[in-house]
């Protein structure tokens, strides 16, 4: 198998058609030695009777289908395990990774580069959007150990060793932005227009993204936890210079009684240093939690792969 293109998808079903016919145009006009494959991540509409009709007319197709909605990490780690392609591409479903690229992608492939990866511009993005994501990028680059790049997402065409490399890391809380960059290997970047989905709608809201935002910043380093032991140190030594200042004052000029304003304003602001560092500590102890458990990233209702196995569909 030369490529294996590995596509995600989430209730799909007014736009995969459109996807599965630019794919396989753009895949049978390199090679007849490719698979693409279909990852139905628990769509609730006619997703996965959609690719099951792709899949009866035509022998490239592969699906897999979760029992219910698992995260598009877990869509892209079945797809991955599943992959048997000399090169695997990673691409969503909604046509916003234009498969013309996987041509140029695989020349930079077979020269050697083990990660092609797809940077798209902002044309067309809405400002205030593109202004968060800027910014957001700036300070994950900042606080995390792995370097990530605007614009740059999981579009990519990964090598054997670099897709092997990826399957080694078992972690149940997956950030691929980070793991991709973390592998390292040799990277190709090329760059290509935006595009708005050709159909349906993102299944992203403000809060997902939130909450994927602050994924990012902890999956990667332990910085917050440091920043929490940096604010305990500033603390103390600032109370104990407010300790030596009074003490000066009582010695000289004896005790003088009031103090609402200091002793409220310090019990607020260390009350709001403690819960917040508590909440960072919490989030680490919280990830623990789900790692220790080992649970699967997802469970197969079903698929047409005939000889996977079973430690695949786990
Ligand atoms: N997706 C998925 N599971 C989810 C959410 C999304 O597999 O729970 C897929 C979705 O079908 C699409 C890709 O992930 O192929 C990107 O999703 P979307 O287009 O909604 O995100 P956006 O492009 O707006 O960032
Ligand atoms: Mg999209």
């Amino acid at each position: 198998m030369l490529i294996s293109a590995v596509l995600p998808c989430y209730n799909e079903e007014k736009v995969i058609k459109l996807t599965y016919n630019e794919l396989s145009k753009a895949l049978s006009g390199i090679t007849d030695d490719y698979e693409m494959i279909f990852v139905d991540d628990g769509s609730r509409d006619g997703t996965l009777d959609v690719i099951k009709e792709f899949s009866a007319n035509d022998s490239h197709v592969r699906y897999i289908s979760f029992s219910r909605n698992f995260g598009k990490e877990s869509a892209m780690l079945a797809g991955m395990r599943f992959s048997s392609g000399k090169f695997t591409v990673i691409m969503d479903s909604d046509l916003q990774h234009p498969p013309e690229l996987i041509g140029e992608m695989l020349i930079y492939g077979l020269e050697g580069y083990d990660q092609v990866i797809a940077q798209r511009d902002r044309t067309g993005d809405r400002k205030l959007g593109s202004f968060f994501a800027k910014t957001y990028y700036k300070i994950v680059d900042r606080l995390t150990d792995v370097e990530l790049t605007d614009g740059i997402g999981d579009f990519r065409m990964l090598s054997r060793k670099a897709l092997d490399s990826l399957l080694t890391m078992n972690e149940y809380n997956r950030f691929s932005k980070g793991l991709f960059s973390w592998i390292g290997f040799k990277e190709k970047i090329i760059s290509y227009k935006n595009r708005s989905r050709a159909a349906g709608e993102s299944k992203w809201s403000f809060a997902s993204l939130v909450r994927y935002g602050i994924d990012g910043i902890l999956s990667f380093n332990n910085k917050p936890l440091r920043f929490c032991i940096f604010t305990g140190a500033i603390a103390i030594i600032v109370s104990l210079l407010y300790l030596v200042f009074l003490l000066i004052g009582i010695i000289f000029k004896g005790i003088d009684l009031p103090g609402y304003f200091t002793t409220i304003f310090t019990i607020s602001l260390f009350g709001g240093v403690q819960l917040f560092s508590i909440g960072i500590i919490g989030e680490y102890v919280g990830r623990i939690y789900y790692e220790v458990k080992r649970r699967p990233h997802y469970i197969v209702s079903e698929d047409n792969f005939d000889n996977a196995g079973s430690s695949l569909k786990r």
